[in-house]
């Protein structure tokens, strides 16, 4: 537990976050067993997750990134995805796993994955840090779930508010209140 004081309502400390990661990382183990995989991070928000993902996996992985974003200075989505998206490694016949921070409407993740099948990947998996079902609006089901959200604005762990609080070491949520506050 962070001896600082906690900013927002805590939901998920350090020790659990990383050990769902560790958990999650040795199911991906079993499900690929003696196959390649490239682990997919999508930036900013899931480079903690993905980066604990990855320091757990025993299976030698191939990594790259990709940027996409639908949240402005806001808590609220503003509905438009803005993607720059150029990973380098070829996924052709490839086992790919997409590593997200948090899939919320799902808007986002129905856009960027038929992208990335064009590339004729042998598999797409979703692996989500945080999964926020009540939001979703796209028919997108992640594959490996981290932890189920309720309808909230969460920060740390690499999910920020307007680009802050990203190295929070633990996942909190933020209400009116907070915001006010801030
Ligand atoms: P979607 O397209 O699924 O609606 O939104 C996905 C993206 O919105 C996530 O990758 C994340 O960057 C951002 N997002 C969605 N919900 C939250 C939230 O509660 N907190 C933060 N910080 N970002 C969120």
């Amino acid at each position: 537990m962070p001896k600082e004081k906690i900013i927002g309502k805590l939901l998920f400390t350090e020790e659990q976050i990383q050990a769902r990661a560790k958990e999650i990382a040795e199911q991906i183990d079993r499900d690929f067993s003696g196959e390649d995989v490239i682990l997919l991070c999508t930036l900013k928000g899931s480079v903690l997750w993905f980066s604990d993902i990855l320091r757990y996996m025993k299976t030698d992985a191939k990594i790259d990134f990709l940027s996409a974003s639908s949240y402005g200075a806001s808590t609220v989505s503003s509905g438009v995805v803005k993607i720059s998206f150029d990973p380098q490694v070829n996924m052709y016949n490839h086992n790919v796993i997409v590593v997200e921070d948090i899939v919320d409407t799902g808007r986002t993740l129905s856009y960027m994955l038929p992208k990335l099948e064009e590339r004729g990947p042998k598999s797409v998996k979703l692996c989500t840090m945080l999964n926020k079902q009540a939001r979703r609006t796209d028919d997108v089901t992640p594959d490996y779930i981290g932890f189920e959200v309720d309808d909230l604005f969460v920060i740390g762990y690499g999910l920020d508010f307007d680009q802050r609080f990203r190295g929070l070491p633990y996942i909190s949520y933020l209400d009116e209140e907070d915001v006010e506050s801030l």
